[in-house]
């Protein structure tokens, strides 16, 4: 049943604009995701995730927000999105409920507010994929053709996705209140977010600085998941960096084939802003420019708001640095208690000799944990230190096998295999996409049908380019 709710409208009218979706010809739904409907209780009705029709209980709207893209700071806003309301499950638990494509809003600029079907299904693919990966993100409801076209460089079928998020505010959100709103529209929204996102921190002495840190140490968790299982989001933009911790806004992005820290898909990223290394650093830089929405509310004295603000920054790289350590011991089956310079060592040299040897990133770990050695000299010595380390703990085989399987997917959604189930999705066969999608449900599975499926692209030095695709 919907339960609808728009707390979000109870900020100040600078936040929002109240609108609904606009109504395409001729609605036909592709996807419905089943688990998550029923979790949230929505029932399957293609009219309201075409936005042909609005649930009784929804006071739609679209979200203003600004952002940082590639490092300059612009107006932006819900250019095609429609939020319906938040959803109030049995649980207690509030989700956003958007329509993504659901045509020309206050915030479309020169954009038609349309999306086209390949992107909003690659969302969907990916977006499930990576939540079966243990990893905080937007999911995916539906996909539904508009029976509409666009034009984008070609003219393509018209799609419409509705997204579920715990909330849609973003970084970009607080810019967009410091910058064109007051203090007091600042307070508001981060006031909102504390008791949307972090109930435990309301009664904190210094609330604000709470809350800071609690969105570093979200966000050092996120992009340390990322980095685990190879994962590049391609436009970490500040308009793209979720409050809430969860991966948000699946544009170019792309799992890495083979290891290289210098990856990257996206073909508008010329200069490798967001390559794979680049990650957890421009996550810190996005987290610095939030900072600095909140200083005045740090300390009033702004010297020591700056000091406090910048704390909050080492804090995010000092927890990122232990969520990802810990993250690789458990990809290699290695207990916490071990000397943190050798396994520091240990690790960096595998990543070498993967960097050198040109080694796909997903399946050498799924070789290890499936006690396979890998075809070289250097892997054989490091192989011996490795066995040395896993000695030290008087782990059985099973045990370390168990611990590696479950922290190391032997499914990724693969570059070619998300392409292949596209190309046939917009040719009317939807047969390739559900079967990658039964396969990415259970990544840590290492069933016998999913071995198909974890095969690099036969071409491993073919460039793949991802595209914006709006
Ligand atoms: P994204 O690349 O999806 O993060 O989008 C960046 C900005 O462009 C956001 O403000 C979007 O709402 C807006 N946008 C993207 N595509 C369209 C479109 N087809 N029509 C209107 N606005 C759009
Ligand atoms: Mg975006």
């Amino acid at each position: 049943m919907w339960n609808l709710n728009s707390s979000y409208t109870e900020l100040p009218s600078l936040f929002f604009t109240k609108q609904n979706p606009v109504p395409v010809r001729e609605p036909k739904q592709i996807i419905f995701n089943n688990s998550l409907a029923d979790c949230l209780g929505i029932p399957l009705d293609t009219e309201v995730f075409a936005g042909n029709a609005i649930p009784e209980t929804s006071k739609s709207f679209s979200q203003a927000y600004a952002g940082h893209q590639f490092g300059h700071f612009t107006m932006l806003g819900d250019g095609r999105a429609v939020i319906l309301g938040e959803q109030l499950t049995k649980s207690g638990e509030r989700f956003d409920i958007q329509l993504k494509g659901a045509g020309r809003t206050p915030y479309s600029r020169k954009g038609d507010g349309r999306a086209a079907l390949a992107p909003m299904l690659r969302e969907y693919i990916i977006s499930e994929a990576m939540h079966a990966l243990g990893i905080p993100t937007t999911r995916s409801l539906s996909v539904v053709t508009t029976g509409e076209v666009v034009a984008r460089e070609e003219v393509l079928s018209g799609a419409i996705l509705t997204r579920i998020a715990s909330s849609h505010i973003r970084v970009g959100t607080f810019e967009y209140a410091k910058h064109f709103g007051s203090q007091d529209d600042v307070q508001k929204l981060a006031d909102y977010t504390i008791e949307r996102h972090f109930p435990e921190i309301v009664e904190s002495e210094n609330k604000y600085m709470s809350f800071l840190e609690a969105v570093a140490k979200r966000q050092a968790k996120l992009i340390a998941k990322w980095q685990l299982v190879g994962f590049i989001h391609g436009v970490m933009n500040t308009d793209n960096m979720a409050i809430s911790g969860e991966t948000i806004d699946y544009g170019p992005c792309a799992f890495m084939d083979r290891y290289n820290p210098a990856t990257v898909f996206s073909s508008i990223d010329t200069h490798g802003r967001y390559s794979y290394e680049n990650q957890p650093i421009i996550a810190a830089w996005n987290l610095s420019r939030f900072a600095e929405t909140l200083l005045r509310f740090l300390h009033s004295d702004s010297d020591e708001a700056v000091k406090l603000g910048n704390r909050a920054i080492m804090s995010f790289q000092d927890l990122y640095n232990d969520y990802w350590l810990s993250g690789m011991r458990a990809k290699l089956g290695l207990c916490s208690n071990g000397n943190v310079e050798d396994d520091e060592l240990l690790i960096n040299d595998l990543l070498q000799i993967m960097q050198k040897e040109e080694l796909d990133y997903t399946n050498t770990f799924r070789s290890l944990s499936l006690g396979e050695t890998l075809p070289s000299n250097d892997f054989h010595y490091w192989n011996k230190r490795w066995q040395a380390r896993l000695e030290q703990k008087n782990q059985s085989k099973d045990e370390i096998s168990k611990i590696m399987r479950a922290n190391n997917p032997a499914v990724i959604p693969r570059n070619h295999r998300v392409e292949e189930a596209l190309t046939a999705a917009e040719n009317g066969d939807l047969s390739v996409m559900n079967r990658l999608l039964d396969v990415l449900k259970n990544p840590y599975g290492y069933t016998a049908e999913q071995k198909e499926y974890s095969k690099p692209p036969e071409c491993m030095s073919c460039d793949y380019q991802t595209f914006c695709g709006t």
